[in-house]
């Protein structure tokens, strides 16, 4: 990949700068309490912020707590979300963690990496932003598709996978700065640092950025290889 290991002081600065670029950066996702704000990042799995946001006001008009969820028909609660990805699974999900809450947490959201991944459709990167958002008490890097990019184009890590680089950005950050750092990566890759076309001659960490002004090929998720469709030809021969 050909970029250099950072150090933390170094990378500390970095994102000192990146702070300074972007300081609205905080979680974008619509919600007023802790329960919504673990339904909102559950339903932002493979959707936009801003899609999710759209639905998200009647949703919670509708069902604002985990009890109101309880009582829910699961019709309901699919054709409520109709307009994103994945609605049907989102929906037995949401309805099914709004139950384990009202059941084993007395209707609150616990506070815990382990409780809370162990609620239907919640993993390591939702439960991260429910503790770094709600609570203040980060035990984990948020890394999405955006963070995932901006670690490797920084050369703040190595690995591709979501799991490595969210360790190696725990090495290199002290604990108080992992919430702040996903936000501000993510608000910098969705400005500045776009996986197609990166605007380097824009970004304030240009000259530190060891994939400036080369980085399109750099934190890119490979290209999904489609089967490709048989000709005219080979279906006649098939018959
Ligand atoms: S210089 Fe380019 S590649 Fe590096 S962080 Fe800035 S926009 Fe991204």
């Amino acid at each position: 990949m050909g970029v250099r290991a950072d150090s933390g002081r170094q990378a500390r600065r970095t994102l000192e700068r990146l702070r300074r670029a972007h300081p609205d950066a905080r979680c974008s996702l619509y919600h007023s309490s802790p329960f919504q704000l673990l339904v909102a990042t559950v339903l932002s799995a493979q959707s936009t912020d801003v899609a999710v946001n759209q639905i998200l006001p009647a949703l919670f008009g509708r069902w604002p707590d985990p009890e109101a969820f309880t009582r829910a028909r699961p019709a309901a609660v699919e054709k409520a979300l109709g307009r994103i990805g994945m609605y049907r699974q989102k929906a037995r999900h949401v309805i099914g963690l709004s139950r384990r809450l009202v059941a084993e947490h007395d209707s609150r959201v616990p506070d815990t990496l382990e409780s809370l991944v162990e609620l239907p459709g919640v993993g390591r990167k939702t439960a991260n932003v429910v503790l770094g958002v709600a609570f203040g008490r980060s035990q984990g890097v948020v890394v999405d598709t955006h963070v995932q990019r901006l670690a490797q184009r920084l050369g703040w890590s190595g690995n591709s996978a979501p799991l490595a680089i969210e360790q190696d950005l725990m090495r290199l950050f002290p604990q108080k700065l992992w919430d702040t750092l996903s936000h501000t990566l993510i608000f910098h890759g969705r400005r500045i640092c776009r996986a197609v076309r990166p605007a380097c001659a824009a970004c304030a960490v240009s000259d530190v950025c060891p994939s400036a002004f080369r980085a399109e090929r750099v934190g890119r998720k490979a290209a999904r290889v489609r089967p490709r469709a048989a000709t005219q030809r080979e279906r006649a021969r098939r018959g």
